[in-house]
């Protein structure tokens, strides 16, 4: 249930609704609009006549039932754009913010070099795993807390903020300890016991879509992080397991319109991961801009054929340069900045 406040209700009245709210056991949540403030009130099944106790307060204007399975990441909550900041970076407003990195972190050294390699091109943020959710257990699985370490400092040098994944709810107080923004990756998704503990914390969260997710599932599994308390969400789109084995994933380009409609929340693209084959990286990422993505996530690594991990789909340092170079132009071209 979303209660639409009046406009020109003041902060006394808003504080009255949220902490009636709270004493008759809901979740309140405050969005606070341009000309309005909603609250969205979670965990109200069968409760109607405490719903209408507050329906009655002075300085609500209307009730309305929320009708998606996902509730404070819809449009219906909040119809204006969110604009999250991830330590001074914004994704959602008009510049797209580029981030860029190796699949893994291989060193100190490696992750310096190529941070400085990507902020010369013009990236906004460092990517790089240390936690590595293989699909083997025999593969490489990250360097852990040395490889946060490794971006840490990449982040010193080059003054880039980075993020990077986290793979299970024990890592979660470790990697708040260094990182700016939490990753989850594809694998996770619906890994709920993980999405809450980040909801718990106050930091950003890059949510991947599952290889099989619907949209749907995916906007209803950012709810385990958004209603817990952090609105911090960005939504990014991977590519989707299909018949299709040209490619390492079929990129739902799709999705990002989609979701523009749905959800108030980013939605970026991370065109490595859907291509498989650095090739398509730079017609996806264009692509990507286009269509509205709010951001990209692309793997670069200095030395591509020596890579721990992904390595056939990342670009050079001096590919990543030049696919900044078109992609602006095709930002500008869309209103949009890079
Ligand atoms: C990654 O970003 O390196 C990664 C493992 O991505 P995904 O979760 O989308 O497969
Ligand atoms: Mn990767």
């Amino acid at each position: 249930m979303i209660v639409v406040m009046k406009i020109g209700a003041d902060k006394e009245q808003l504080a009255r609704v949220l902490e009636t709210a709270d004493e008759l056991g809901f979740s309140p949540h405050i969005i606070e609009g341009k000309e309005r403030n909603v609250i969205g009130l979670v965990g109200i099944a069968g409760q109607r006549d405490k719903v209408n106790v507050i329906g009655n307060m002075d300085g609500v204007d209307k009730l309305v039932p929320i009708s998606k399975a996902y509730k404070l990441a819809s449009k219906e909550v909040k119809p204006e754009p969110s604009i999250i900041d991830v330590s001074g970076v914004k994704f959602g407003g008009v510049n797209i913010p580029v981030i860029a990195g190796p699949c893994s972190v291989e060193g100190e050294e490696m992750i310096i070099k190529t941070a400085e390699l990507i902020k010369a091109a013009g990236a906004s943020m460092i990517r790089g795993g240390a936690f590595k959710p293989r699909t083997s257990p025999y593969s490489f699985q990250g360097l852990e807390e040395e490889g946060l370490k490794n971006l840490a400092k990449a982040r010193e040098v080059t003054g880039l903020p980075f993020v990077t994944e986290v793979t299970n709810p024990r890592y979660v107080d470790m990697v708040y300890k260094y990182a700016d923004m939490f990753q989850v990756g594809a694998r996770n998704v619906q890994n709920f016991a993980l999405l809450s503990e980040l909801g718990k914390t106050d930091k950003p969260v890059l949510l991947k879509r599952g290889m099989s997710t619907t949209i749907e599932e995916y906007l209803t599994a950012s709810e385990y992080i958004l209603s817990e308390g952090n609105k911090n969400v960005i939504l990014c789109e991977r590519g989707l397991r299909t018949f299709e084995t040209a490619t390492r994933n079929t990129l739902d380009i799709s999705a990002v319109p989609v979701i523009k409609e749905k959800s108030h929340l980013p939605i970026m693209i991370d065109p490595s991961h859907a291509a498989g084959h650095w090739q398509y990286v730079g017609p996806l990422s264009k692509a990507a801009v286009a269509i509205g993505a709010d951001g990209l996530i692309i793997e670069v690594h200095p030395d591509p054929a020596k890579a721990w991990s992904d390595g056939a789909q990342s670009l050079t340092p001096a590919q990543f340069k030049e696919l900044m170079d078109s992609m602006r132009t095709i930002a500008l071209a869309v209103g949009r900045t890079i």
